[in-house]
């Protein structure tokens, strides 16, 4: 079966009451027929549901649609995006472990790497995402467990060359980690490419409508084990009620996606022909730098597209105030069109010269493209440019 079909009719089993859409446990644990039941359970001799930090049904379900999606093995849900990147991490790395790194990554996950894992031993070392694959080779150390990294990057757009990072990961017998956040696994699986770990923050495209908070870690059998015992003692779980509205989000995720990306690609060449519109950056544009790769390694260019104003804070500020559709929010990955300028908000805490290689100017802005009517989006942002000249 296609994927799409699947995302739509894998299911819980139905119960008793004949239900046809899924029913939500919405329970913190599960009974035991007898107590024999109940001992076999926990010394798993059986497989089953005890206790829903442990697994829940209706986490289950949206879990096999990620790991369908993504070609996994196995996986598991937590409560943010945050928890499950963190999971990955701390499941697999000891003190005296290296994690070799694209350097522009959400933010809290660079926080994570240099405030919190650095005090547990485990160093890093960061590359561009452009780098050559010398440098992602060079930077291999004989203590180096991972490589991790995001594709696109937030908000620069660069690309990191999954395939020339999974020959490396390969050689040197890495986990290679991805967090797809931004692609989705509608536009790149990076099992593909060799990743046997992938993350997601399913708060982003994955709800689509900006509601619930989640994340989700897929990979090997082998490599999701440890992470499960992680986060049966850690205690990150997903509520089944986000993962029911999140389960019920992947039945659309294909479809959303697809208009999405066509919304996006429209909008950046609009956007290209606007007054003190200058840089207009899209995966899928010709003007990208990495055109070729983007071409070859993303089914289309996803659903953010940053470009700068002319004039700096000022005219940004301007600028949003004149948009009358267009939302002013940090957030991306939801069905209204939002807007954010990365240097005052999302990465304002970064230094500045870590916002020069990652080409964060103050009039630098990032736009997630939503699901409204693309020629009421251009009107709108072609009246906020003129208006805030
Ligand atoms: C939002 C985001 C995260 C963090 O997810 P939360 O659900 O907010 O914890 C991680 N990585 C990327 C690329 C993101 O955009």
């Amino acid at each position: 079966m296609k994927k799409q079909t699947q995302s739509i009719r894998i299911q819980t089993k139905r119960s008793q009451y004949r239900e046809h859409s899924t029913p939500l446990f919405l329970t913190s644990s599960f009974c035991f027929e007898d107590a024999e039941q109940g001992k076999a359970l926990f010394d798993e001799t059986l497989e089953g549901n005890i206790y829903s930090r442990f697994s829940n049904p209706s986490v289950q379900e949206f879990v096999d649609k990620v790991c369908m999606l993504e070609n996994c093995e196995e996986g598991l849900a937590t409560a943010t995006g945050m928890a499950a990147v963190f999971a990955g991490f701390a499941a697999h790395l000891k003190s005296g472990d290296h994690v070799v790194s694209s350097r522009a990554l959400f933010g809290s996950a660079h926080q994570i790497l240099t405030q919190i894992l650095s005090k547990w031993g485990v160093t890093h070392t960061y590359l561009d995402a452009t780098a050559p694959e010398s440098e992602w080779e060079a930077a291999v150390q004989p203590n180096t467990r991972m490589i991790y990294l995001e594709t696109p990057s937030n908000p620069g757009l660069e690309l990191v060359d999954m395939a020339m990072v999974g020959r490396i990961a390969k050689k040197h017998n890495l986990i290679y980690y991805v967090d797809n956040c931004f692609a989705t696994p509608i536009i790149h699986t990076p099992t593909d490419y060799g990743a046997n770990l992938i993350v997601h923050s399913a708060t982003k495209f994955m709800d689509g409508q900006g509601r619930v908070l989640g994340g989700v870690i897929t990979g090997t059998k082998e490599l999701i084990a440890p992470v499960r015992f992680f986060c049966r003692h850690t205690g990150p779980s997903m509520s089944p009620f986000n993962a029911w509205v999140l389960s019920k989000s992947l039945e659309t995720l294909e479809i959303r996606m697809q208009r999405h990306c066509e919304n996006a690609i429209k909008l950046a060449k609009a956007l290209e022909k606007m007054e003190g519109v200058i840089n207009v950056k899209y995966p899928h544009l010709p003007s990208h730098p990495q055109y070729e790769l983007a071409k070859k390694q993303m089914k289309a260019g996803g659903a953010i597209v940053t470009f700068e104003l002319e004039g700096g804070f000022e005219r940004v500020t301007r600028f949003t105030q004149k948009l009358k559709i267009v939302s002013l929010s940090s957030n991306l990955g939801d069905s209204r069109t939002i807007i954010t300028n990365p240097n005052t908000t999302t990465h304002s805490k970064l230094p500045k010269e870590d916002k020069v290689k990652l080409g964060i100017t103050e009039g630098l802005i990032r736009l997630s493209v939503g699901l409204e009517d693309v020629s009421d989006l251009i009107a709108d942002f072609k009246q906020a440019a003129k208006k805030s000249m």
